[in-house]
């Protein structure tokens, strides 16, 4: 059977309300693929296990190693959770830790430089699962720690995973329904691009998604759709 990623945001996992949304969209690529679900931090700030929420939890003095170790947590608790809340609705979904995830960086803990995929467990994985859950924003550096992608950075591992597979496509679900030429929370005129290239995307003002995403997507051919978690619209792609 075919392969699909699907990476939700945090806002789309902070509570079991949305995350039933995001239940939605896996439960509709099951019909037709396995899925890996690639997971950011639940919520945002003062949100629980939200990724400035764990930093807000230790010292400054910490360093960029255990840094990264704290705020992995975020992403690790994710994975579990959303695997916990899958297996309960009687899908078949296994949570792949960082160690096992494949994502082999050098060991600038903080913005970790990608240095090999290896696809060995997340396929074996793939054989006896039919959903993959897997945080992103983390690696696993050559010598064993964990590392972190920089912050917005499970984008980037969306593209990394599809790559790893082969995969010419991801979709990617946020809070909102695709890219737009301004802020639709504050504009009720806000126009929605159907279609952007990865340049344009990279142009545009709004940071939508991680620059190392569009950038690796861009380098590997690899589409973007990116779409809204609580709608059904079909959202922005971004290909070219
Ligand atoms: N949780 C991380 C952050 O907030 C990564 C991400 O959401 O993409 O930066
Ligand atoms: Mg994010």
């Amino acid at each position: 059977m075919n392969t699909k990623v699907l990476k939700f945001g945090g806002t789309s996992l902070r509570s079991e309300s949305t995350r039933k949304y995001a239940y939605r969209h896996i439960v509709e690529a099951l019909k037709t693929h396995k899925v890996i679900v690639v997971v950011s931090a639940m919520g945002r700030y003062p949100d629980s296990y939200a990724t400035d929420t764990l930093l807000s939890l230790g010292s400054e003095k910490l360093s960029k190693e255990e840094k990264a170790k704290l705020v992995s947590v975020g992403e690790q608790l994710s994975s579990l959770k959303v695997c916990s809340e899958l297996l309960e609705m009687g899908i078949k979904a296994y949570s792949l830790s960082f160690q096992g995830s494949g994502i082999i960086t050098d060991n600038n803990y903080e913005y970790a430089k990608v240095i090999k995929l290896d696809n060995k467990e997340i396929k074996s994985k793939l054989n006896e699962y039919d959903v993959i859950v897997v945080g992103g924003f983390i690696g696993i550096s050559y010598d064993k720690k964990v590392t972190t992608l920089g912050r917005g950075g499970s984008d980037y591992s969306a593209v990394l995973f599809a790559n790893m597979l082969g995969l010419k496509e991801v979709d990617i679900y946020t809070d909102v329904d695709g890219v737009y030429d301004c802020d639709p929370k504050l504009s009720e005129f806000a126009i929605k691009y159907d279609k952007l290239t990865y340049d344009e995307m990279l142009n545009m003002k709004a940071r939508v998604l991680h620059d190392r995403c569009v950038n690796f997507a861009r380098e590997h051919q690899i589409r973007i759709y990116l779409k809204g978690t609580f709608s059904n619209s079909s959202g922005t792609i971004i290909e070219g």
